[in-house]
């Protein structure tokens, strides 16, 4: 057998599993054995993968990769871990695991119950889309991820979460409950690989994932919203909306001038026709531009009637990005009762996300950074 990278084929059905099978010289009952194993086991290492025979894992080893990313870089707290991986080009990507923990129910318990993990992944090698308060925005884009490359990061956290607290935490077997497109990229405008990968991620067997539990985070790209509708790509949608007015969006996120608001809101009405899903605005807090009060008023009213859902961001500050400055608590909060007065259900992001310096505009901080880039 060639050295050849087994999750390259995700294969979809039975005719391909076959197909795959017979240019692998295996049979198809041990693809599928090996499928069970990644997908089902979290395991990613083939001495791990203790289901199939001792004999065929021998054989396997010498060419068995079950994922087409490396680690390169852990760092972590109680909270989070967070990835960096190196891609087969040597480029680096990055992914970050949210651990949501129950409130100690009892005195005794010292420590909150770990409840459900969700994982933010990358959709692209940094992010074409140069929004202007961006971290992200401002290393070069470089290609869209595979499918492959996109499904590695959940077999790898899966199979870390399975290392990490396997019958640490009451014995019970945790994995990855939510995955979030938000981390780098734009993944609608890698539309093609996301779409697969989703697939991949809903499939009963595979990383059987519910609809709800996979959410696309957008800054808006209408056509490709349509497309989700006439695809059935029922999942969740979070808009990165950023500002409540053409003006000032296209003054922060430079794609906005190829939208027109009113059609983006369009488009989102039929998504939720379409879905029943209510739909989640992200609303970054800048000082002096994005979190004046006219602005919450101008949002509500934007949003007014809608299945919608406000997740306040605060801005993290970054020396590489001098103008931008972070809202204070006082405005995030004015901002916030504005829109609930106005019947928005609203969340201001937390702490846990904000350390792992989460989302648009806070992402490869570290590389912007040492690599001494200017705001202009
Ligand atoms: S804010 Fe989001 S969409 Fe805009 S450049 Fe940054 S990562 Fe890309």
């Amino acid at each position: 057998m060639s050295n050849w990278i087994f999750l390259k084929a995700l294969l979809r059905d039975k005719i391909e599993i076959n197909k795959f099978a017979k240019e692998i010289k295996l049979q198809p009952f041990k693809v599928k054995q090996i499928f069970f194993e990644i997908f089902k086991n979290q395991n990613i290492d083939i001495d791990q993968m203790t289901t199939i025979s001792k004999d065929l894992r021998e054989e396997l080893k010498s060419s068995f990769e079950a994922i087409s990313i490396k680690l390169e870089n852990v760092v972590e707290d109680w909270q989070t871990t967070k990835f960096a991986f190196k891609t087969h080009d040597w480029r680096i990507i990055e992914s970050v695991i949210i651990y949501h923990r129950q409130k100690a129910q009892h005195i005794k318990e010292n420590k909150p119950k770990l409840n459900r993990i969700t994982l933010c992944i990358s959709s692209q090698v940094w992010c074409p889309m140069g929004c202007s308060f961006c971290v992200t925005g401002k290393l070069w884009f470089t290609r869209n991820l595979t499918r492959d490359e996109i499904i590695s990061q959940i077999l790898f956290a899966n199979n870390y979460i399975k290392n990490k607290f396997w019958k640490k935490e009451d014995g019970i077997l945790f994995w990855v409950r939510n995955v979030v497109f938000m981390w780098m990229g734009e993944p609608l405008a890698n539309y093609d690989n996301v779409k697969i990968a989703v697939d991949m991620m809903l499939a009963q067997d595979r990383l059987s994932l519910g609809r709800r539990h996979i959410t696309i985070s957008t800054v808006w790209i209408v056509k490709w919203i349509q497309r989700m509708i006439d695809d059935g790509m029922t999942v969740k949608l979070a808009i990165s909306l950023h500002a409540p007015n053409q003006k000032l969006r296209e003054e922060i996120i430079p794609v906005a001038k190829w939208t027109e608001l009113n059609d983006l809101m369009k488009v989102i009405e039929k998504y939720i026709k379409a879905t029943d899903n209510r739909i989640f605005y992200e609303y970054i807090m800048i000082k002096d531009l994005t979190d004046k009060p006219e602005l919450a008023m101008e949002l509500s009213r934007l949003l007014k009637g809608q299945l919608a859902h406000v997740n306040l961001i605060p801005y993290n500050e970054n020396p590489a990005m001098k103008h931008f400055h972070e809202s204070s608590i006082e405005n995030i909060k004015k901002f916030k009762e504005i829109l609930e007065r106005e019947g928005i259900t609203v969340t201001v992001r937390d702490s846990m996300w904000r350390e792992a310096k989460w989302a648009c505009g806070q992402l490869g901080w570290e590389k912007v950074n040492s690599g001494n880039e200017e705001d202009e």
